[in-house]
């Protein structure tokens, strides 16, 4: 068991002097204040199995500096696990949430389930109190809070992040697995109603995951920083066109007095600019790449069939670019199956003609490195025009809440936790079928084409993002669940 340090970081204040932040920023110091004081004396121990990747990770430290700064003593806990065995368990109970796999677990599973936690228990007593707040995330360290709740006096909730719409036989057949810890759980927290299983109803808060507005990934680029960003990672070093383009559209903007010879070359298109689609994800089957790419293709290939060349429309569609991004498998060791989703989106890329090959590009992130990856998805987002998340499925898509943050419109899925970030014709378009090439198709032209739109969308998405998807949403309703577990 570690206990993680958490960096100095922004402040209260720094998010207070955004204005669009000012007011959920007072809105929850003003309800925060009620809450705090009953959990005065008390110490509130997050656990959960990584330091580092993965958004549990990613969201604690803002929300713990924040806490801190009024006063909650907070604290992080990471187990440790060493076998193989502990992994492709709760690999397979992650899976089964999702309704995959065929619901099968053993005693030995459970050997090894308990096994694991039980070598984290006497440092965990060592540490907690009777009267802290034990939270645990996700399934690997779930046991753990049962066992320390047959030893202390502590009030223990389970924050699940994942779900599936429905009660299936595998999704029934997990819970039954976790039901012997479960049943001595206090409080449970789930990102959606409709993910809630029927066992745990009545005990049940929701509080859907949220950004930090201020981290890497989201704080504010001036436009020459998203160019220096994404010109120095190198990344698109094979796609120099792409760079060449935004930068000769933001450079003219920016200094609109400057060399107009590339808008001389461009002739009748010198008012327009490239419009961007891009999404960024892990590469995996179910976040709908290869849809999206081929919707993209027909976009292009219906253009230069029926489009009239002399129309706006055309020439919009024309210089459309599309931008996939995800972790670059080097860095990826343990996902065999993102590097086959990307080998064969790689070889999809490669059988189409040259020049429709020019307006895709398939960037690799590095995820080795946190703070380059954050910065390069953050000047990747607002250098979009349009961003998608054509999930077949998704619990709850982060880069959307990213991408409207950014004050960009999205195209997303039906997939029940989009569904619920985005709404249709207001911040984004909701697309409901991801595998419907013809209607995905439809809804980018229809984006493309219509960049007041856009504006609207990416402004209504801003003002939804920071209504119900920030870190300050977050932590009132996490300090309801807090004050409501006080013993
Ligand atoms: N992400 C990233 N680099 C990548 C791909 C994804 O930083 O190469 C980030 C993305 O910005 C988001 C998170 O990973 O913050 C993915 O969260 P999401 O909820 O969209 O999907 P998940 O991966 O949890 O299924």
């Amino acid at each position: 068991m570690q206990k993680i340090k958490v960096k100095p970081g922004a402040k209260i204040e720094d998010y207070k002097a955004y204005g669009s932040l000012y007011t959920s920023v007072l809105d929850f110091l003003e309800q925060s204040k009620k809450h705090i004081k009953t959990i005065e004396g008390r110490t509130i121990w997050m656990i959960n199995s990584t330091a580092i990747g993965g958004g549990v990770a990613e969201m604690l430290p803002s929300q713990m500096r924040i806490l801190r700064e009024l006063g909650v003593s907070i604290e992080w806990l990471v187990i440790e696990a060493s076998e193989n065995a502990f992994f492709d368990l709760t690999k397979r109970i992650h899976n089964a949430i999702h309704g995959s796999g065929n619901g099968i677990f053993t005693d030995e599973d459970r050997k090894v389930y308990e096994n694991v936690n039980q070598q984290n228990l006497d440092r965990a007593l060592e540490l907690i109190n009777d009267g802290d707040i034990v939270v645990v995330h996700d399934p690997q360290p779930m046991p753990l809070a049962a066992m320390i709740k047959k030893e202390k006096k502590v009030a223990i909730v389970w924050r699940c992040h994942i779900g599936l719409e429905e009660d299936t036989p595998v999704t029934d057949a997990v819970w039954e697995f976790l039901s012997p810890y479960t049943n001595d759980y206090d409080h449970f927290v789930f990102s959606l109603p409709a993910y809630v299983p029927k066992g745990l109803k009545n005990r049940t808060s929701i509080i859907p995951p949220a950004i930090d507005p201020l981290s890497h990934k989201n704080r504010a680029l001036q436009i020459h920083k998203c160019i220096g960003i994404l010109y120095q990672s190198g990344i698109l070093e094979e796609h120099k066109s792409i760079l060449y383009d935004r930068y000769n559209h933001l450079v003219r903007r920016v200094l609109p007095n400057g060399d107009f010879g590339d808008v001389n070359e461009l002739g009748d298109l010198g008012f327009l600019y490239r419009p961007i689609i891009t999404e960024i994800s892990r590469w995996d089957r179910l976040k709908g790449f290869r849809e999206l790419m081929k919707a993209f293709i027909k976009v292009k290939l219906d253009n230069r069939k029926n489009g009239d060349p002399n129309s706006l429309e055309y020439k919009r569609i024309e210089m459309t670019l599309l931008v996939l991004g995800g972790p670059d498998p080097a860095f990826v060791s343990d996902d065999p199956e993102g590097q086959e989703v990307l080998k064969e989106l790689t070889e999809e890329y490669q059988a189409v003609d040259n020049d429709m090959q020019n307006d895709i590009a398939i960037l690799l992130l590095p995820l080795d490195n946190p703070k380059e990856n954050a910065l390069i998805v953050n000047a990747l987002q607002r250098s979009s025009s349009i961003v998608v998340q054509n999930s077949i499925q998704e619990g709850f898509g982060l880069t959307a809440t990213e991408a409207m943050w950014k004050r960009k419109p999205v195209l997303v899925s039906g997939a029940a936790g989009l569904k619920f970030q985005v709404e249709h014709n207001k911040t984004g378009k909701i697309n409901n079928d991801p595998t419907d090439i013809k209607s995905l198709a439809e809804a980018l032209s229809y984006m493309v084409n219509h960049p007041k739109e856009r504006d609207k969308w990416g402004f209504n998405g801003q003002l939804r993002v920071v209504k119900h998807f920030t870190l300050f949403s977050q932590l009132v309703s996490w300090l309801e669940v807090f004050a409501k577990n006080k013993d």
